[in-house]
């Protein structure tokens, strides 16, 4: 049997004006797949994952969600832009994003931060949106901070805050960008180690990361991007153990 992939990306280009920063990239997430993607700054990690969700339109190629065809379109100014926003919306819905600096509403309480899409965007009933949050704010280990704005959380609690309102729409995918990079050394672990819990429950995740270990220990498949391109990829222990090329190398080296 031919299984649809959860998210398939086929020659992925983008330009910002005449600045190529993606050149052809191909991914397939399957249900389950956690894929840690890596890269020096600048190899257009970030606009990769923009791109699958759609922040940013690519300029060519196509990315299907579950089989389904992000439909685009070239406006009459040359620019391409997604051909209906509705569709844009609802795909987007199934795929959860965490960025750097968490992106927390910061007027809202954690316990609303969770709730908000499921009951405006979802119209999940209130009380049922509730009982959910909680669980996820057992999971993230925050269940005491719930009634707490983000203002008085450490960036740790922050972002594991942030991981449970992304949990709450029952994401098919959950796109992680450098989800560790702003926190102090001491707060990188209990975000990590929620990211793993993820893992271990089969959730299919792309994580764009510095986190040497985690893309080593706890992903089944490494992307290492360079200027725009896949460089190499493979299943994490043999490709850390024999690099091919010797960007990698250097990158995986400067890395510990
Ligand atoms: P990474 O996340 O790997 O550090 P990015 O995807 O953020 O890389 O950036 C890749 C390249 O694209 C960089 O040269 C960056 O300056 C450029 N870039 C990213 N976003 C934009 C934008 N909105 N407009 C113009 N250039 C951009
Ligand atoms: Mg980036």
């Amino acid at each position: 049997m031919n299984e649809v992939a959860t998210l398939q990306v086929s020659d992925l280009h983008k330009y910002f004006g005449s600045h190529q920063v993606l050149k052809g990239i191909n991914l397939t997430a399957n249900k389950g797949d956690v894929i840690s993607i890596i890269g020096s700054s600048g190899s257009g990690k970030s606009t990769f994952l923009r791109c699958i969700n759609l922040l940013e339109t690519p300029s060519s190629g196509e990315v299907r969600v579950h089989g389904e065809l992000i439909r685009m379109k070239t406006n009459r100014l040359g620019e391409r832009l997604p051909e209906d926003m509705r569709q844009v919306e609802r795909i987007r819905s199934r795929l959860a994003m965490v960025f750097q600096s968490f992106n927390l509403w910061s007027h809202m309480t954690v316990l609303q931060n969770i709730i908000e899409v499921p009951i405006q965007v979802l119209k999940v009933p209130r009380a049922e949106a509730i009982e959910r949050a909680e669980a996820l704010l057992h999971k993230v280990g925050l269940y005491e901070r719930r009634d707490y704005y983000p203002g008085h959380l450490s960036g740790g609690q922050q972002q594991r805050a942030a991981i449970a309102r992304a949990l709450a729409v029952d994401p098919e995918v959950m796109l992680f960008d450098e989800p560790t990079s702003a926190l102090d050394p001491e707060l990188v672990g209990e975000v990590l180690g929620v990211m793993r819990g993820l893992a271990e429950e089969g959730r299919t995740m792309l994580v764009v990361t510095h986190e040497m270990s985690f893309a080593r220990d706890v992903s089944n498949r490494v992307l290492f991007l360079h200027q725009g391109l896949v460089e190499e990829e493979g299943e994490p222990k043999e490709l850390f153990a024999n690099p091919r090329s010797e960007r990698f190398r250097q990158f995986i080296s400067s890395a510990y």
